[in-house]
């Protein structure tokens, strides 16, 4: 298989390139420019939650089109306003004001400078292994990829994830902001405990910080709530969303509790929150709900890991799963076996070394995960 000729002429090589051309998707099924027919266990890196092509998102995009595409902030937009209720009826109680934008990194560095503004400090804290954008400020928070961009912005700190009193040592009257995935992806599907969430929710309380919750990947049903939040009753100061939000649109959302403040000027967006990316959410949120996609989610996620764990290849350390996010953690390195699923026409992610992720549309059907288990128990 080759590369699309044309992009492989053109495109800056900045990804590691799998080799394969994908020209079409439909729920859970790609298939290349050749009709070879893939099963997606990636849904480009955690988005296509709703699956490719739903014809839901397809319709709100194809009238929305018709109507209007583009309206700064400047001026109000009734599908913007439709969006931001929904977003805020969906979210920890407390979460009343939206901003939005265009991608993850730009939702959590939105999220930075209104931690920064509304505390007039400049120091944040993240984990070990977070990833929360590429963007110069969202990388300062981001715990790989940084060393050829530094000097970063100052006052960066990083702790070990679930460790309480790292984190109370680390946090103190300079500190803007705690931010955290309440389950790390690109770092190797880790979960914050309970226990850890509840004190990072204390000492922010305690010291005058505004406790940012990353959810780029973890929300949109992915773990089998709409938020991750929602498993652990945690309410942060701000919530960062992007990936599933709008069916594959580009579009990220910042949800902002009391003790943001926000002033004319503090930031905005060109792009952010344009009526087609807004009618794309829309369509995509209320399919969500109708589907009940946060207990499909959780539901196929446990019927996953009983089939896979049923003869669990000897190769496998642990399996990390909530909903349909899922880490396979291997006592090897992941790209062979990453390869072979691609031979297999199984499509997969790392996340670390070690560690084969699946974040499959969650519209995939029972016989589909079926597929991926026997797949991944020839390949391991
Ligand atoms: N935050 C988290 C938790 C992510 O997983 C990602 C992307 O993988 C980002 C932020 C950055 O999102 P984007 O690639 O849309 O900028």
């Amino acid at each position: 298989m080759t590369p699309t000729p044309l992009e492989a002429q053109y495109a800056l090589e900045v990804y590691p390139r799998r080799g394969i051309d994908i020209a079409r998707g439909q729920g859970a099924q790609l298939w290349d420019s050749e009709g070879n027919e893939y099963l997606d266990c990636a849904a480009g890196v955690g988005v296509a939650n709703v699956g490719h092509s739903n014809p839901a998102v397809a319709k709100a995009i194809a009238q929305q089109a018709e109507i209007l595409v583009t309206c700064p902030g400047i001026f109000y937009n009734d599908q913007r306003g439709v969006l931001m209720q929904r977003l805020v009826q969906l979210s920890p109680p407390g979460l009343n004001r939206v901003f939005l934008c265009n991608s993850g990194a730009e939702s959590t560095e939105a999220a930075i400078k209104l931690a920064r503004a509304s505390t007039g400090r400049t120091g944040l804290v993240s984990a070990m292994r977070g990833f929360h954008g590429r963007t110069l400020g969202s990388l300062s928070a981001t715990f790989k990829y940084r060393d050829a961009f530094e000097p970063l912005l100052p006052g960066c700190t990083f702790v070990p994830l679930n460790n309480i009193e790292k984190l109370d040592n680390a946090v103190d009257d300079t500190t803007a902001a705690v931010i955290l995935e309440i389950i790390q992806g690109e770092g190797g599907v880790r979960p914050a405990e309970a226990r850890y969430l509840a004190a990072a929710r204390r000492f922010c309380d305690e010291r005058g910080t505004i406790l940012i919750v990353d959810e780029v990947q973890t929300g949109f049903c992915r773990t089998g709530r709409f938020f991750a939040c929602e498993h652990f009753d945690l309410v942060p100061d701000i919530m960062c969303l992007a990936k599933g939000i709008a069916g594959g649109v580009p579009m990220g959302a910042v949800l902002c509790g009391d003790r943001i403040q926000a002033s004319v000027g503090v930031h905005g967006s060109t792009f952010g929150g344009n009526p087609l990316a807004c009618a794309a959410a829309v369509a995509a949120i209320e399919f969500m709900l109708d589907e009940d996609l946060a207990g499909r989610a959780n539901q196929l996620g446990q019927y996953f890991v009983a089939q896979f764990s049923h003869n669990l290849p000897e190769l496998v350390r642990e399996v990390r799963q909530f909903g349909l996010m899922i880490g396979i953690e291997l006592k090897q390195k992941a790209t062979p076996y990453l390869q072979a699923l691609l031979e297999r026409r199984v499509l997969a992610l790392p996340a670390g070394p070690t560690v084969i992720r699946l974040l499959p549309p969650l519209v995939i059907s029972k016989s589909q995960l079926d597929e991926a288990v026997s797949a991944l128990h020839e390949v391991l």
